[in-house]
């Protein structure tokens, strides 16, 4: 099957030709983007991208920066060991390229947070290199294409897409094709509803010559999530400081400043003077659903928990921003609306329940 011709003919009409990585793209800057998206849509990336380069328009500049300052221009974006990796990967690269990206696939893909498909894509679009991509678009696009059945994470069926997806890679003009291999999947041949009427492919793709394209790619059998509880404290001294709490660098929520994931023990009950018990909400992980119930409370004279490294009280705006997870900052947005003109929190006396 030859998909070129009209996936180009398409692409150079109708493809994505404007994006800010599109614009002087250097390995550097579509490693950026590329890592940016995974798992994330093109219109929610454009502004952290724009943010991250020019905060760090360098590698050196990215790999002498603490993490904190990495992950805080991440905050909001999701997935924070994306951030993580591309931190220790400039890192590698500073002491072991010589602060130059790697031009070769090889050694690309040993580089933190690089698949083979990520690779593949940064050294085509950056240096029209002819390595073939299997992000979630291609993939999508291929088991129509080619009317695969099985989820396309299943290593075998995984196996035969990379198989095409090589295939049909051109040596000539690689940035091109992938660019639009990419958009028709992004664009064209979408995940609910594919608009086969106006895709360069359809007279090729045998799903739909079959009018089985909704079908594909055949879904995970998905498991319940399970569900999980917490309660986030949101502790306030008599300074009208909010107590965080730094997370270990690994595990959910990696290096990000949150709550403290505590109930009230019974030894700092005793220095609350105020309590309040916020409604619940639901977080959803990849892998479980996190219900949290939020405590506002006040302490007078409180100072244990500083003597730990991983906690610190912060004013309200400075905690802001902060690396923080998504449930973190819009409760910390919340707290503002509670400050009085003095600069304390108005809390509310309540009698504490037990969270669920
Ligand atoms: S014809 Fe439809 S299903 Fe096939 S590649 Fe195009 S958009 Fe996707």
């Amino acid at each position: 099957m030859k998909i070129n011709k009209p996936l180009l003919a398409w692409f150079h009409q109708h493809g994505r030709h404007n994006l800010p990585w599109q614009q002087n793209p250097t390995l550097y800057r579509v490693w950026i983007s590329e890592i940016m998206l995974q798992q994330t849509q093109v219109t929610t990336v454009i502004p952290y991208y724009k943010n991250f380069i020019q905060h760090f328009p360098t590698i050196a500049t990215l790999a002498a920066a603490p993490v904190d300052d990495v992950l805080q221009l991440w905050s909001g974006l999701g997935y924070y060991a994306r951030a993580r990796n591309l931190h220790r990967a400039a890192q590698s690269i500073a002491s072991q390229h010589d602060g130059l990206f790697p031009t070769n696939l090889a050694d690309v893909v040993a580089l933190p947070g690089i698949g083979r498909s990520t690779a593949g894509a940064i050294l085509s679009l950056a240096l029209n290199q002819p390595h073939p991509i299997l992000d979630g678009n291609v993939k999508r696009v291929l088991t129509r294409l080619h009317a695969i059945e099985g989820w396309p994470g299943k290593k075998s069926i995984e196996t035969q897409l990379w198989v095409f997806a090589a295939q049909h890679t051109p040596k000539k003009n690689a940035k091109h094709y992938t660019q639009a291999i990419m958009d028709l999947g992004a664009t064209i041949c979408t995940r609910k509803i594919p608009h086969c009427k106006l895709c360069p492919l359809s007279q090729l793709c045998i799903a739909h010559q079959q009018q089985i394209q909704e079908q594909l790619p055949t879904p995970k059998t998905r498991k319940k999530r399970p569900i999980r509880n917490t309660t986030f404290l949101m502790l306030c001294n008599s300074n009208h400081q909010i107590l965080m709490e730094k997370r270990a660098p690994t595990g959910i929520w990696g290096g990000l400043w949150c709550f403290p994931e505590t109930a009230l023990s019974p030894s700092l009950s005793k220095n609350i003077t105020k309590k309040e018990i916020w409604p619940g909400f639901r977080h959803t992980f990849t892998h479980f659903h996190l219900d949290i119930t939020p405590i506002l409370a006040t302490t007078k004279n409180y100072d244990n928990y500083v003597a730990e490294d991983e906690y610190a009280w912060y004013n309200i705006e400075t905690a802001i921003n902060l690396g923080l997870a998504a449930p973190t900052k819009k409760l910390l947005i919340q707290l503002q609306s509670k400050l009085t003109k003095n600069g304390e929190f108005y809390v509310t006396q309540c009698t504490l329940r037990k969270t669920r």
